[in-house]
């Protein structure tokens, strides 16, 4: 697996947790996989080891010096050490959303790194490569190495986590990555007169997923399709939709240790203390407690529907209703969260920021969960919130649409306010009929969404990729 993220090591969203969980998962299967990932700052590397000494990219007169080192995990993870790209106080960019301006080299080191420990440390039969951030392993594969023996024969999985991030460049970026000037064509890697690094894997992977079956429709529209529906539509055949597990080690509350008490669906006492304690943590009343809490964790990102919440805020409130928020994101949406807790303070409490503790407790504390995207890959916490028996609210789009299900919770079609405010309307008068509520809440924490299924799906996907050579 060829990954800008892995949790625990680096997360900014949902694609972390699956490359974090996913390679265990495999094992069941048989499978046996290894993480490849930039070794950012944020990576102590304390307790891994150096494993391979000076793995040298050469891009023209450029040399990249990498050294590769292995983390203490469950399953390999090697971490491309190479501090002019990754040692930075962001991922992928500075804190307030500017990316670095050498992404390209930086993901591009990161690709070539990746097939040097496939060479070195961990053959491989597939290379599963997550988002444009690894995009250039199969565009490498395809063109560069692709005479080179140590990699005849494997097979490369392009995996969307989200359609919208493209990692898109100008033209000369490509020379300065060593890639020819030959893939600028619209089925290779051009787009709109720039170059994509997400098209390197649309264009020249083997097989494309992405992390729902319904988003696997959608992106082949031009709604959802970002410009990129005609190449995906092109490619139809070898796309999939797999719906991404959830680790239930990490998101349950019979074992959470991030709240203040555990509970399950057959004692939901301990989620009363969860609440009381969420209230205080925000500074809201304790006569809360008997009325609807909704919570949002969140990237403040327009794709997450912030403009939804914005008319559907007084809703909540004239519902007497109470909103807890926790996420980082586009300046713009972080002052708008900012702006509604002081529009409606006791009532509305904004934490801007990233906080994992936090975020569990707003799944165990609340009792509904709001998510009204523009568009959703698959989403993760309304999966989490049926496990704490919090009602999600979502818009029927994506992951979203395949995870909720009415009886589990509540879901609305058009991206529009007054859609959304009837949906928390419905939700907020079941929650008044305590018994049909927690019949609800235990309806979801039923539901499984483990990884068994999803860990299922790719290792018949990548056996069926690998007997197809
Ligand atoms: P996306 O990948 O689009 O951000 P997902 O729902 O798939 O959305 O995954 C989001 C993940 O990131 C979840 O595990 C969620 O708890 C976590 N998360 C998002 N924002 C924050 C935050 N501000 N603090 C803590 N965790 C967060």
């Amino acid at each position: 697996m060829i990954s800008s993220e892995a949790a625990p090591f680096a997360k900014t969203g949902g694609l972390a947790d699956v490359v974090g969980a996913l390679p265990s998962a495999l094992a069941d299967f048989g499978d046996e996989a290894a993480v490849v990932l930039p070794r950012y700052r944020s990576i102590d590397l304390k307790s891994a080891r150096r494993v391979w000494d000076k793995l040298y990219v050469h891009f023209g007169p450029r040399i990249f010096e990498t050294n590769i080192y292995q983390a203490a995990a469950p399953f390999p993870v090697y971490l491309v050490d190479c501090p002019p790209l990754f040692d930075r106080p962001g991922l992928y960019g500075e804190s307030g959303g500017m990316d670095f301006p050498d992404n390209h080299l930086r993901f591009a080191v990161f690709a070539r790194a990746a097939l040097g420990v496939a060479r070195h440390l961990f053959r491989a039969d597939v290379f599963h490569c997550h988002d444009w951030q690894a995009g250039l392993v199969p565009a490498y594969l395809r063109t560069t190495f692709s005479t080179d023996p140590t990699f005849l024969g494997c097979r490369t999985l392009f995996t969307i986590h989200n359609l919208g991030y493209q990692g898109l460049f100008p033209k000369s970026a490509l020379a300065e990555v060593g890639l020819d000037a030959g893939l600028i064509r619209p089925d290779g890697m051009e787009f709109y007169g720039r170059v994509s690094f997400i098209k390197g894997g649309i264009a020249y992977a083997d097989a494309l997923s992405t992390v729902s079956p319904t988003y696997a429709r959608e992106i082949q529209t031009p709604e959802y399709g970002f410009g990129l529906d005609g190449s995906l539509r092109a490619r139809s055949a070898d796309l999939s939709g797999i719906l991404n597990g959830v680790d239930y080690r990490e998101w349950s509350p019979e074992v959470d240790a991030h709240l203040p008490a555990r509970y399950s669906a057959a004692d939901l006492s301990g989620k009363a203390v969860c609440k009381r304690q969420l209230l205080a943590e925000f500074g809201l009343p304790e006569n809360a407690i008997g009325r609807p809490l909704f919570g949002i964790v969140s990237r403040f990102t327009r794709q997450k529907g912030a403009d939804l919440i914005a008319e559907a805020i007084g809703e909540i409130v004239a519902l007497d209703g109470y909103l807890v928020a926790l996420g980082t994101g586009e300046p713009e949406y972080e002052d708008f969260f900012r702006r509604i807790q002081g529009e409606f303070p006791g009532r509305v409490a904004v934490r801007i920021g990233f906080d994992n503790g936090l975020a569990h407790r707003i799944e165990a504390g609340a009792d509904l969960f709001l998510m009204p995207s523009a568009y959703e890959p698959c989403g993760l916490n309304q999966i989490y919130s049926l496990r704490y028996g919090t009602v999600p609210v979502v818009r029927a789009t994506g992951g979203l649409d395949d995870t909720i299900e009415e009886g589990t919770g509540f879901k609305f079609a058009a991206y529009s306010g007054e859609a959304f405010r009837d949906a928390i309307r419905a939700a907020a008068a079941a929650y008044a009929d305590r018994t049909g509520w927690e019949a609800m809440m235990r309806r979801g924490m039923d539901k499984d969404f483990s990884w068994k299924a999803s860990a299922a799906a790719y290792s018949a996907l990548y056996r069926r990729m690998v007997s197809a050579r």
